[in-house]
């Protein structure tokens, strides 16, 4: 009698065709796909550049500077903006909106030193941030900065240097606050609740060695309700009026910060960037209202400092990676390993990027993961997005990535690539040269005792 041979167990797998059907938002979009940026194909891009590759769009940049800028000033007489240099501080990205009329809004004496390389003249520097060294405070009080006081320490230390420098510092002092709308960051600046702020400003009046001009605070980050930045303002002008009645300043602005979001996809929100963030016309309307309370009454209106990063740069860049391996995990489900990671794309980690092929590809959707190059579990670019079946070679565009990557992204384990910037006349620069084994090395020292790697004598 035989045995018939056994079969191989192979574990059962589903897999769910969806061509791309409506859901209760509108058409999907997996079939969608990007072939060129400004005009120019990504295919002769990547062939120029290599790949991954970051490529910015100068004319996004700029209509996204004039678009803030004209909607705030239309509304409210006096806005300054001030650009957030940590949320993208590659020097053709400063120049360009500097070059829109953006002050430069630095938070370390790294970034102090790049606008003024970079032809900032120091009276238009908004300089926060906890950590300002003393060199870096005499420098930015002798080049007229406006100096964003975090704490009594910087205070004191400040009204040491005017002391030095036999004049008094024009300063601003950072708030923080509960605006009722979302957690209260209470770590920068001096509190409002407590009387911390209200002792600093009768401090500054008191030791008479700073004059206090401004006052600043940043709520936070990707605020969603604009009524936020209304309950931010009022806030800062009770303040306002208690330093200028009881301690005799006269403030000049209020800078509320940044923290307007971008179209991008957070983590944990339901709806789509397109229904969930509002128009930067919609963060004017509520603003400049706010600040038209805010002034009723005064002689002179204070000045409106906006400090604007994500929303401003981050639909300016995308990351073009291409597809380097493929496999079928246990569970059925697709997965891809593409050339870049979270070593590029720190913000992977909160946000569900949107990204698309370079070019229509036939074939059935899938649900698929993409990983990155990294030997790290954690490297993951996204979790769960619907694909059609690329290729090794295909490639994928994520955008927006404009805003925290090209300052936050870690030399690790790979090399850095190019960054590209599509001008409005349609030519390409290299704006930053991929790293190379050179630029690797060229900190490093190895002393001379170990210099061979393999000493004669040492057994094999
Ligand atoms: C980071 C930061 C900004 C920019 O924040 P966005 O959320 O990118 O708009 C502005 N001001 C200060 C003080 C910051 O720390």
């Amino acid at each position: 009698m035989t045995v018939a041979a056994r079969k191989p167990w192979h574990k059962p797998v589903l897999t769910p065709h969806r061509a791309g059907g409506p859901n209760k938002f509108g058409n999907t979009r997996t079939r969608a796909f990007r072939t060129e940026i400004d005009g120019v194909s990504i295919d002769s891009l990547l062939e120029r550049y290599g790949s991954p590759l970051f490529v910015l769009s100068e004319h996004r940049l700029r209509e996204n500077a004039r678009r803030l800028l004209r909607s705030f000033r239309t509304r409210y007489p006096r806005v300054r903006y001030g650009w957030s240099y940590k949320t993208n501080y590659l020097n053709a990205v400063c120049s360009t909106l500097h070059q829109e009329g953006a002050w430069a809004e630095v938070v370390s004496e790294f970034e102090y030193d790049k606008a003024r390389s970079l032809g900032v003249p120091g009276s238009r520097i908004i300089f926060n941030g906890p950590h300002k060294p003393r060199k870096a405070l005499e420098r930015a009080a002798t080049e007229g900065a406006l100096i964003h006081l975090d704490n009594l320490d910087e205070l004191f230390l400040l009204e040491d240097v005017a002391r030095s420098l036999g004049r008094t510092i024009p300063v601003a002092l950072r708030l923080n606050f509960d605006t009722g709308y979302h957690e209260a960051w209470s770590r920068f600046g001096f509190n409002v609740e407590s009387q911390a702020a209200h002792d600093a400003a009768r401090r500054v009046a008191a030791a008479g060695l700073l004059k206090l001009t401004g006052l600043h605070s940043h709520i936070g980050t990707f605020v969603l309700d604009p009524r936020a930045y209304a309950a931010q303002i009022k806030i800062m002008a009770q303040f306002m009026e208690f330093a200028e009645k009881e301690t005799g300043a006269h403030i000049e602005y209020l800078d509320i910060g940044g923290g307007f979001a971008s179209r991008n996809a957070l983590q944990g929100i339901y709806l789509p960037p397109d229904q969930a963030v509002p128009s930067i016309e919609q963060y004017a309307e509520t603003i400049a209202q706010a600040m038209m309370e805010a002034v009723r009454g005064r002689k002179d209106w204070p000045w409106l400092i906006l400090e604007s990063g994500r929303a401003v740069v981050d639909d300016a860049e995308s990351l073009v990676t291409s597809v380097v391996g493929s496999k079928r995990l246990p569970d059925g489900r697709k997965a891809m390993i593409l050339d870049a990671g979270v070593n590029l794309l720190f913000t992977a980690y909160w946000y569900h990027h949107d990204c698309q092929p370079t070019r229509l590809i036939d074939g059935i959707p899938e649900e698929t993961v993409l990983y990155g190059p990294l030997c790290m579990n954690i490297d993951v670019m996204r979790h769960s997005v619907w694909l059609p079946p690329l290729g090794i070679g295909d490639s994928l565009v994520f955008n927006p990535v404009g805003a925290y990557n090209n300052t936050q992204w870690q030399q690790f384990i790979e090399y850095r690539p190019s960054v590209v910037m599509v001008h409005e006349n349609g030519e390409v620069s290299e704006v930053r040269t991929p790293d190379t084994l050179a630029t690797m090395l060229s900190q490093e020292r190895l002393p001379e005792v170990l210099r061979n790697p393999f000493p004669q004598g040492m057994p094999d």
